[in-house]
């Protein structure tokens, strides 16, 4: 395993659709075991590999519960609002305040390539919706409702 470089807001990857994973091969198994130690070592919930340059439809979450691994993931339920404060790895310092649902469905595939469902509320949803719109070249400033002011954090 190995920590990779963060790439920034206002590199083109971070805007790039990915492209779904086709083979679930070793590659694949060190992408993500590299994206889960990143992800930790930077002390994030999540990360999308674009965000370590890859443009593939490749996630890692963790929310304190273990690592979620969702290969080609796609929302297939939301439900209900959460209006709170959210950041990104890419945007280091900037948080801004994001309206997301409260409840969120995700099918994905494994390491393996087996389909599953997994259900998330709160932060694990709104988890969830971050990390799932960089797969598609977005990033939360594009959805925010407001940024916060340095002296709003704490
Ligand atoms: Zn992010």
């Amino acid at each position: 395993m190995a920590v990779r470089n963060i790439v920034k807001e206002g590199d083109e990857v971070l805007r790039k659709k990915c492209r779904p994973v086709e083979k679930f091969d070793q590659h694949l198994w060190t992408l993500l075991d590299d994206m889960a130690e990143t992800m930790h070592q930077a002390g994030g919930v999540g990360l999308a590999a674009p965000q370590v340059g890859i443009i593939r439809r490749v996630v890692v979450i963790d929310v304190g519960e273990g690592v979620i691994e969702l290969i080609n993931p796609k929302i297939i339920m939301k439900a209900g609002e959460q209006i709170s404060a959210e950041g990104c790895l890419s945007c280091p310092g900037e948080y801004g305040i994001t309206s997301r649902p409260m409840y969120v469905t995700v099918k994905a595939q494994d390491r393996y390539g087996n389909e599953f469902t997994k259900e998330g509320k709160e932060l694990l949803a709104k988890a969830f919706c971050h990390e799932l719109d960089h797969l598609d070249g977005v990033i939360f400033k594009d959805i925010v409702q407001r940024m916060l002011r340095p002296e709003e954090l704490e």
